[in-house]
């Protein structure tokens, strides 16, 4: 799994995370919720070395996967990027490229070879376990932008585990779809669960609890930087949420 353990971050001057110590066991989804600039996108950044490609960014703290430290002396971003992978709000696949060149592209920029047997297999594996395969196995040579926003945003999730990741970051992944096309990604968030560990943004409640089993709410406000206020077992943090300020923001009081 993964675990944060005090980590802070600045932009500049400016502090937006306070000592966020929080576990994401392996074989978990753990949803982190909260209001808008509270830090969550920049913490999910933190957890696979993307923060420090940001302009001024500084960060205090470790973070360990599978007890290691990422942040360790000597150790490679790219190498850690690619046992931590990460899934955007709007899908980006490469939208002139097929479908099979979207999914390898990902192998490429993490600077893996594969023999072009074991590539096509890949590529099916890959989109099988993201869930897409059925709907586009007869037509990989065609364009990743053709396909719906659900189905860019499936590629994207089969770009991300070519690769072979045991962490998967998703900041707000369905926050740009229909509830048709969120409830379908959902779905292979359900079927990843126990393969890998997944962490996941969202601002939608209800998937909070459709799809995580642990959670962590962020605050901040104007003169504190984001903090976990609470963070525990989905359900309970939901139905017997210990701090007030929680159970306002899953009550939609916020
Ligand atoms: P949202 O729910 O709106 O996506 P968030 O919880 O993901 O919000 P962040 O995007 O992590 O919040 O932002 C946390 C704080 O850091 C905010 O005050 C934001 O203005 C600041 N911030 C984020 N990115 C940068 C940046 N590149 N440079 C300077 N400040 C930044
Ligand atoms: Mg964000």
């Amino acid at each position: 799994g993964l675990e944060s353990r005090s980590v802070s971050a600045w932009f500049g001057s400016h502090k937006v995370l306070e000592r966020v110590s929080l576990a994401m066991p392996a074989g978990e989804v753990t949803a982190l919720i909260g209001p808008s600039g509270c830090g969550k996108s920049t913490f999910l950044r933190i957890l696979n070395r993307m923060h420090e490609m940001v302009r001024g960014a500084a960060l205090a703290g470790e973070v360990l996967l599978d007890d290691e430290d990422i942040y360790r002396h000597g150790r490679r971003p790219a190498e850690v990027r690619r046992r931590i992978g990460m899934v955007f709000q709007r899908p980006n696949p490469f939208p002139a490229m097929s479908i099979a060149d979207n999914v390898a592209s990902g192998l490429k920029l993490a600077g893996i070879k594969v023999g072009r047997e074991h590539r096509d297999q890949l590529i099916e594996d890959s989109l099988r376990q993201a869930g897409l395969w059925n709907e586009v196995s007869g037509r990989l040579s065609t364009p990743g932008g053709a396909l719906s926003g659900g189905q860019q945003q499936r590629l994207c999730i089969a770009r991300s585990l070519a690769v072979g990741p045991d962490i998967l970051l998703m900041d707000e992944p369905c926050s740009a779809l229909d509830p048709t096309s969120t409830r379908r990604v959902e779905k292979t968030i359900a079927e990843l669960r126990g393969q890998l560990t997944i962490v996941i943004v969202t601002h939608n409640m209800q998937q909070a609890q459709r799809v995580s089993q642990s959670c962590a709410f962020f605050l901040a406000s104007h003169d504190t930087p984001g903090r976990i206020v609470e963070a525990g077992p989905t359900e309970r943090l939901f139905s017997d949420p210990v701090d007030p300020r929680t159970a306002d923001y899953v009550n939609g009081r916020f």
